[in-house]
Formats: structure tokens, C-alpha cells, sequence
């Protein structure tokens, strides 16, 4: 469990390394307690609608490195999400007010005859092609199922081109049928990373790296009152900031299913402590998490009076909106660590969450550590949930599940789900930014959205007359769980 292994181009995904699962059903605390007592088993459907590719989850972070050039070393079809890429990426230069950049991504578009004779030239010369283009700083190459089916030496060939070339060519071993679980990707471009750019620290600075999707600046401020400065990895970071990120004192994560690896990596190798308190989503997972932050960097006082303020800011308005909100009842979907903060956030506006499905389940992170299951400090602080699931994207389980708890509001994370509550008629609504609900002011900040939807409810209902499902009556009345196989996660336990 937990390898990092800086000589192996690859690192082990989450099946195998951490024993993450994407199939479950039944009360959040068994999950938990099977979890700690590594008794947790997988649960297979014996059919499948959809997922993410775990290719692509690597490429949308090596992707956001603004002088990196990425190879997509497979068929040109794999390339089909570069457009979504490179709009996140122009997006978040405009944001972070940055010098405008396109997007390096290639594809070495890998063909029939390659997929017999080989296609290791073909990435060689795009390599090439490549560094003359566009100078990158660093050139990563991800792997597809196609170059991972021919078994092309795709380390061999970037160790060769980096000599030739002079810069840091990284082979990103991540092909989409690797894992079931496509975090496992952010765990192949973290280990690029850590294997092929990272240093050892020359001294020790004042910054303190933050594992990040795509939000920006929430930490400035809270960091700058600390003494230390935010460097925020990977996207929109630049190849020297990720070759001394060795040299932070901390390493905070705003979702621990983005950085286990690399956080956990940072510190097994170069000693740069992690937070291990889950994100600070929620009053009482604020205060924790921002009093380990204090005692790390020495600045436990000033800590205090952060906290203090917190809940003096937020106080009278979130007493508001919890009365508001009282016995309405809330159905979130969203990835792993993700979906446990915002669970913490809907609990602390007062709803009770009647149904959760989870994308994958890791049973403890790369860190090994308990203390930073956000699930299980979510049952501790606000009680069990009934009825827990994990799945994997699984649209028509999603729908039949609404279909039966017709919460108040469905929360969801990702693109693509919220719309399955909105068919029913159910207020939904999609949050994109990691850092929406972050600290104290999250809070509020979600309560917002929440009551804007909730009080806009009269367009969801006449929307969900006109819609149009691909789910039959037969299907809807099923159990969600038919296609489920085993019956039961844990042997004896
Ligand atoms: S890497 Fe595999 S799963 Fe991913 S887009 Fe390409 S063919 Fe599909």
C-alpha cells in the first residue's frame, strides 16, 4: 500500500494500491468501519453506462502547466476533450489575469499500421515536432489503451528524446483501461511530476504548495496572515515552480481525491508536510483543519483569531439559513473527498441528507492516516447516512434513486449530472469550483446558491412536464441496485 516509487515509471492505481472500490450500497458508517478494518470488497455491475477515462483525468492537469507541451500518445480520437481543456485553461489565465497562452497539447495519432508495427518513431518524431514548435519547458507524454496494447517503450523513448533535447521529457503512464477509477490518472501526472521534474530542495522557503483543480485565490489571504506564501499546483503553475515545490513547508490539498499521491509523495521523499485533517469544508472541519495548518507553520495564536473571526462573521447568517432550511432534505452526487465536504456543507445548513452517490471510495488515502477520512469525520460531527452509495457515474441508478428520495435539492459536482434531478423536477444545481465552499465563508456562500434554487422551483416543474427521459417506467420501478452484483461489501464483519 502506498508505494512511491520514483524508479518505476509507473505508480499502481487505486485498486491496487489503496483498495478503492466504485460499487456499494448501505449505511455510511459500515463503509467506514469496513474501510479501517481493511475488510472492504468491490462490488462489479453487470452493466455499465459510462464513465471517465482515467487518460484524460491525467491530461487535465499536466495540461494547466502553462510552458509545458503535452503528447497524447494514442489514437487522434482519445484527443476528443482538448477543445474542454484548453477552454478551462484560457479561462484560468483570464482569471488569474496571466499573460494569454494557447494550449501546447499534441497527439501523435497513432493509426492501424502503428497499432501492428509499432508506433515509438511516430512519438519520437512528434516529440520533436513538438519542442520546435511551441519551446516548451517540459514535454509529459500520457499513454492511451492503444499504446498500452502494443506495449510501446514510451519511457524508453521520452528518456531518450530528454537527452537529445535537453529538457525534461516525462513518460505519464495513465491508459484508460489501467483502472476502474479515473483518480487514478491524477495519481499518473502527479507521479510524472514527482519522478521526472521535482528536485530535491535547495533551502527551505516561505510558500506553502496547495493541490488544486481549477479555482483560484481562495488561500491568498488566510496564507498571507500566516507569513507564507501560496504556490498553487498544477494548473497554471509554470515547470520551475514545480521543480522547488520541495521546498514548501506545507502541502495543503483542496480535495484529497485530486492529491493523495502527490502530497503524500512530497512528504515520503522530500519531507514537506501534508495536512492530513480533511479540506475545510463545514464550522467544525474548518476549525480542524485550520488549527493543524497553525500548529505546522508555528502560528497557532494568529490561528485562533482567524477562527474566532470565522465564526463571528458567518454566525447570525448561518442561524438564518439554517432555520430556513430546517427539514428539507438534500441527495448529492459528486467525486470521493469532494462529495464527503459538500455532504459536511448541506448538514451544516441544516438539511438532512437522504441519499449520496460517490463516484469511488477510497478506504484510506496514500497517507495511511484515519484521521483523514472526511467520511467518517462527517458521521462523527452530524451523524450516519442511510443510504450511501458508491457508483461510478451511473446515470440510470442516479435517476432511479432520485426518482425515489425526491430530495429538497440535488447537489451535484460534475457536468452532466445535475440534469437528472432538473428531468424530475427537482431543484439541482452544479457546483465547478473546488474552492465555492471552502472555510467559513463557504458556508454562506452555498446557502446562497441553495436558496436561489430552491425558491426557483417553479421552473424545474415545468421543465420536468416537457422533458423527456431515456429511463422507462420498468426501469424506475426496479430496485437502483439490480445490476449491482454480490450482496454485501464486507465477509462477515
Ligand atoms: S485512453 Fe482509452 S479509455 Fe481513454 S479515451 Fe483513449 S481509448 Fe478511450
Amino acid at each position: 500500500m502506498s508505494a512511491v516509487n520514483l524508479n518505476s515509471p509507473e505508480v499502481q492505481i487505486r485498486e491496487t494500491r489503496l483498495n478503492s472500490i466504485t460499487g456499494f450500497c448501505g449505511r455510511a458508517s459500515d463503509l467506514v468501519r469496513c474501510s479501517h478494518a481493511r475488510r472492504l470488497h468491490n462490488r462489479s455491475r453487470s452493466f455499465s453506462q459510462g464513465m471517465m477515462c482515467s487518460s484524460s483525468a491525467a491530461f487535465c492537469q499536466l495540461s494547466m502547466i502553462v510552458d509545458a507541451a503535452v503528447i497524447n500518445h494514442a489514437p487522434v480520437g482519445c484527443a476528443g476533450d482538448f477543445p474542454n481543456f484548453h477552454f478551462t485553461f484560457r479561462a484560468g489565465q483570464a482569471e488569474r489575469n496571466m499573460p494569454s497562452v494557447i494550449g501546447r497539447y499534441f497527439s501523435s495519432n497513432i493509426d492501424e499500421n502503428d497499432t501492428i508495427f509499432g508506433a515509438t518513431q511516430k512519438l519520437a518524431d512528434t516529440i520533436r515536432l513538438a519542442y520546435e514548435r511551441v519551446h516548451p519547458g517540459a514535454i509529459f507524454i500520457t499513454t492511451s489503451c492503444a499504446s498500452g496494447i502494443i506495449g510501446d517503450d514510451v519511457d524508453g523513448v521520452a528518456q531518450v528524446a530528454s537527452d537529445e533535447l535537453g529538457i525534461p521529457v516525462i513518460a505519464c503512464i495513465c491508459e484508460g483501461f489501467r483502472s476502474g477509477i479515473w483518480t487514478s490518472g491524477f495519481d499518473a501526472a502527479y507521479h510524472s511530476v514527482v519522478r521526472g521534474l521535482v528536485k530535491p530542495p535547495r533551502r527551505k522557503t516561505n510558500k506553502v504548495n496547495i493541490i488544486n483543480f481549477f479555482g483560484a485565490h481562495v488561500f491568498d489571504e488566510m496564507l498571507q496572515r500566516l507569513g507564507t506564501e501560496p504556490t498553487y499546483i498544477v494548473p497554471f503553475s509554470n515547470v520551475e515552480d514545480l521543480k522547488y515545490v520541495s521546498e514548501a513547508r506545507a502541502t495543503i490539498q483542496i480535495c484529497p481525491t485530486l492529491g493523495s499521491y502527490f502530497s503524500s509523495a512530497l512528504e515520503k521523499v522530500y519531507g514537506v508536510p501534508e495536512i492530513k485533517s480533511p479540506p475545510a469544508y463545514g464550522v467544525a472541519g474548518t476549525d480542524r483543519w485550520l488549527r493543524e495548518l497553525g500548529g505546522i507553520l508555528g502560528q497557532e495564536d494568529e490561528v485562533e483569531r482567524i477562527i474566532e473571526e470565522g465564526h463571528e462573521r458567518i454566525g447570525p447568517k448561518l442561524e438564518e439559513y439554517r432555520r430556513k432550511f430546517k427539514g428539507k432534505t438534500a441527495y448529492l452526487t459528486a467525486g470521493a473527498a469532494h462529495g464527503h465536504a459538500i455532504i459536511a456543507l448541506v448538514r451544516e445548513l441544516g438539511f438532512s441528507v437522504n441519499g449520496a452517490a460517490i463516484f469511488h471510495h477510497d478506504p484510506l488515502y496514500d497517507n495511511e492516516n484515519p484521521a483523514s477520512d472526511a467520511l467518517a469525520h462527517d458521521i462523527a460531527t452530524y451523524g450516519d447516512i442511510n443510504n450511501y452509495s458508491v457508483c461510478n457515474k451511473q446515470s440510470f441508478e442516479i435517476i432511479n434513486l432520485l426518482n425515489k428520495y425526491r430530495p429538497d435539492i440535488l447537489v451535484a459536482r460534475h457536468t452532466g449530472m445535475a440534469h437528472w434531478g432538473a428531468k424530475l423536477g427537482i431543484p439541482s444545481f452544479l457546483v465547478d469550483d473546488e474552492q465555492f465552499g471552502f472555510g467559513y465563508d463557504g458556508i454562506l456562500n452555498y446557502a446562497e446558491r441553495i436558496e436561489d434554487t430552491i425558491d426557483n422551483r417553479e421552473y424545474l416543474e415545468n421543465f420536468a412536464k416537457h422533458a423527456v427521459s431515456p429511463y422507462t417506467k420498468w426501469w424506475m420501478d426496479q430496485d437502483p441496485f439490480t445490476f449491482l452484483g454480490g450482496d454485501t461489501n464486507v465477509d462477515s464483519y
